[in-house]
């Protein structure tokens, strides 16, 4: 076993052993093709068959079909596609039909796709409508009634895999009964197989697609019921094999693997039992509750699946909590699997009505039926280490101890945009550059958390700080009367620039902070040590500006060019032009590395995620040296300390994925430092060392 905790069983599991044992098997020794009639043939075909009994023992399927195919997206083709063509021929033959397809607003994507394309491909031109879920996230049964006398096909899921809600599908097969609707019944049964008992020729659905690798078996394997009389017309057609319903040489390895696990639920001797998955949720969700202050469920556990929990944390974004339970080797998802790279609000949560800060800031933290009591301990120790990692970040407050504060130059950044905070930790003053109104939180969060004053607002081009001031509250000191810039119309100092020109200035900490003419309308705010009443060219660390500035007599060779505009996600630039690197040239991969350090004892190893996935991590550094961390907000404040040392000290930037690692080794060498290297594929390629 590795030091890895996966809680992301609804987005996929891992292949029971005796499954994967089977599918080798199978590939091994009995590969022969079901459709043969030699006896290589028949030993694969009694595999098949010996799934399929299995399968159909276990899920009621009566005199009803039941085929194997790829997976539950195909079913819910293979099942739309059915019910719209026998919809085709009822409106050919001008009998009644119903107009509408109802789905339930918080199925699957590929429930309301497939809706959309069959209607469009086969000319149903029926209306497509949404099915409204309460709070619970259970169908609207008053709504159903309404519309079910007028849907052509009613789709519904039998448990949700974002919350993992149980539908109430008594009371749906009811409201279409008592409201005499005719239309044919989809019920999504993915996350319900293994979980909940089903016997389906027992019930009016006409449609049940299963998917195998949401319980233990591989991926590319599935199941279609269709009840017995249901339309059917099969997706694709070929060789006739699943008796012509469903053509193509059958994914015996996977059929084979599914098998096992569907013995295995029929046997029950595998999987815990409900009791004790229960038992196993209430210990993740106190673990959640003592680690994260003012955590919220999202789904309600007693009408829920035990395997699923759902929650967001006030002030704590998915993406930053998704992060740092990353980072502790514990995989949870931002709301689906199929969105959670982008951190966009739950479109389950907002149908149930959740408030859009938990919608967009939702977990999903789901375990497989195979989960063991050894897991959930150490899920619930590393769930208490990610609470402390977050408070260390200061992302949630730390009511016993403060993180330290920030000191220098902070880089925040949002999509190509960025703003800058010049801190002095000692003075507890700050300065903030072109902040924009997405940065208002995390700059309050900073000026609140460690009681900065904020000297100044200032901006390179117009801008209407009012909205930031406000949330500041007393933390800025009101200037009465400012430029249209922000730059105080009164300022303690005049300082003589480099180019012999005579201009306001601010003190913060032992710096100085001068406003200057930048591009046309535009002003540039320099960064430096004065000299008495001067501020050499030399002594100008960083300058801010919407264009980069022209090399000028103000700024001098070490000056880091600070942008306002980042969309090709420089960081910052120096004034010489130097040539881009190919990336290849930066990487370092994980083999490589090792060898690398052992030849450069004096490189740096330094780690450019956020404070609390650093301090989540419960991986030793690469190569086995302590990692340094520097966020890539605080890159150029050190890349201009770097820059000033030994520039050929070796710099290996490490992070999650290689990505923020390549952008700063690039900007380290496009300012001119020849030994920067990035870890090709980051941490999540690193070899995982094994549980202790
Ligand atoms: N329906 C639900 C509820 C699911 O959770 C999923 C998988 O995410 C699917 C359908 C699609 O299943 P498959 O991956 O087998 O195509």
């Amino acid at each position: 076993m590795n030091n890895e905790i996966y809680l992301d069983g609804n987005a996929t599991t891992c292949v029971l052993p005796a499954a994967a044992a089977a599918a080798f098997e199978i590939m091994g020794q009995r590969y022969g093709n079901p459709s043969s009639a030699h006896g290589t043939g028949l030993r694969a075909k009694v595999v098949l068959d010996g799934a399929r009994q299995c399968a159909m023992r276990l899920l009621g399927v009566g005199a009803g079909r039941l085929m194997f195919n790829s997976g539950a997206t195909e079913g819910i083709q293979t099942a739309v596609l059915s019910a719209l063509v026998a919809v085709r021929e009822r409106q050919a033959r001008g009998e009644p039909v119903g107009t509408l397809l109802l789905y339930g607003a918080t199925e699957h994507k590929a429930v309301p796709e497939a809706l959309a394309h069959w209607n469009r491909l086969l000319g149903t031109n029926l209306t497509l409508t949404a099915l409204p879920v309460d709070g619970d996230g259970l169908h609207d049964l008053v709504v159903l009634r309404e519309l079910a006398p007028d849907a052509a096909m009613i789709c519904t899921m039998a448990a949700n895999n974002e919350t993992g809600v149980v539908s109430n599908l008594a009371g749906i097969a009811a409201a279409m009964q008592d409201s005499g609707s005719g239309a044919l019944w989809m019920v999504d049964c993915v996350q319900a197989l293994g979980k909940l008992s089903l016997d389906l020729a027992a019930t009016r659905i006409d449609y049940a697609p299963f998917s195998g690798h949401k319980l233990h078996a591989p991926k590319g394997v599935g199941m279609l019921y269709v009840r017995a009389g249901a339309p059917f017309t099969p997706l694709i057609m070929g060789g006739g094999q699943e008796t012509g319903q469903r053509s193509g040489t059958e994914n015996m390895a996977g059929i084979a693997a599914l098998g096992v696990v569907l013995a295995a639920l029929e046997r029950g001797d595998t999987f815990p039992s409900h009791a004790q998955l229960h038992g196993y949720r209430a210990r993740l969700a106190d673990a959640l509750r003592a680690a994260l202050p003012g955590v919220v469920f999202n789904n309600p556990f007693d009408k829920a699946l035990p395997t699923t929990i759902n929650f967001s944390v006030p002030g704590v974004s998915s993406r930053e909590l998704m992060d740092v339970f990353d980072a502790a080797q514990v995989r949870v998802s931002a709301g689906s699997a199929c969105s959670a790279s982008k951190a966009a609000p739950s479109y389950v949560l907002d149908a149930m009505g959740v408030p859009l800060w938990r919608s967009a800031g939702a977990i999903r933290m789901s375990f497989g039926a195979l989960v063991d009591e050894a897991t959930i301990a150490t899920a619930c120790a590393r769930i208490a280490h990610c609470g402390a990692a977050l408070r260390a970040g200061g992302l949630i407050a730390d009511e016993h101890a403060a993180p330290e504060p920030d000191d220098g130059l902070l880089q925040l950044g949002v999509d190509g945009e960025c703003g800058w905070m010049v801190l002095d930790a000692a003075s507890r003053s700050a300065i903030v550059i072109d902040p924009l109104p997405d940065m208002t939180a995390r700059i309050t969060a900073i000026v609140r958390g460690h009681n900065y004053r904020v000297l100044a607002l200032v901006a390179t081009s117009g801008a209407d700080h009012a909205p930031l001031i406000k949330a500041l509250g007393a933390h800025y000191d009101d200037q009465a009367l400012t430029d249209g810039y922000g730059w105080p119309a009164i300022t303690a100092h005049r300082l003589t620039l480099g180019d012999g020109a005579e201009v306001n200035a601010i003190a913060i900490g032992s710096q100085v902070l001068a406003q200057t003419a930048g591009g046309e309308g535009t002003r540039a705010y320099l960064l430096g040590t004065a000299d008495g009443a001067r501020l050499p060219a030399t002594n100008v660390r960083f300058a801010f500006a919407a264009q980069p500035l022209a090399p000028s007599p103000v700024t001098g060779p070490h000056t880091l060019l600070c942008p306002t505009r980042d969309t090709s996600n420089q960081l910052c630039a120096g004034r010489a032009e130097i040539k881009a690197t190919p990336d290849a040239d930066l990487q370092l991969d994980c083999g490589s590395l090792d060898a690398f350090l052992l030849a450069h004892p004096d490189a740096l190893v330094i780690d450019v995620r956020e404070p609390s996935e650093f301090a989540a991590t419960v991986m030793p550094a690469p190569g086995g040296r302590v990692a340094h961390s520097v966020p890539l907000g605080r890159l150029v404040e050190r890349a201009s300390v770097w820059l000033h040392g030994d520039s050929c000290q070796p710099l290996v930037f490490i992070c999650r994925s290689g990505n923020r690692s390549m952008k700063a080794a690039q900007c380290l060498r496009r300012l001119g430092h020849t030994g920067s290297y990035s870890l090709t594929g980051g941490l999540a390629l690193a070899p995982l060392p094994l549980a202790a």
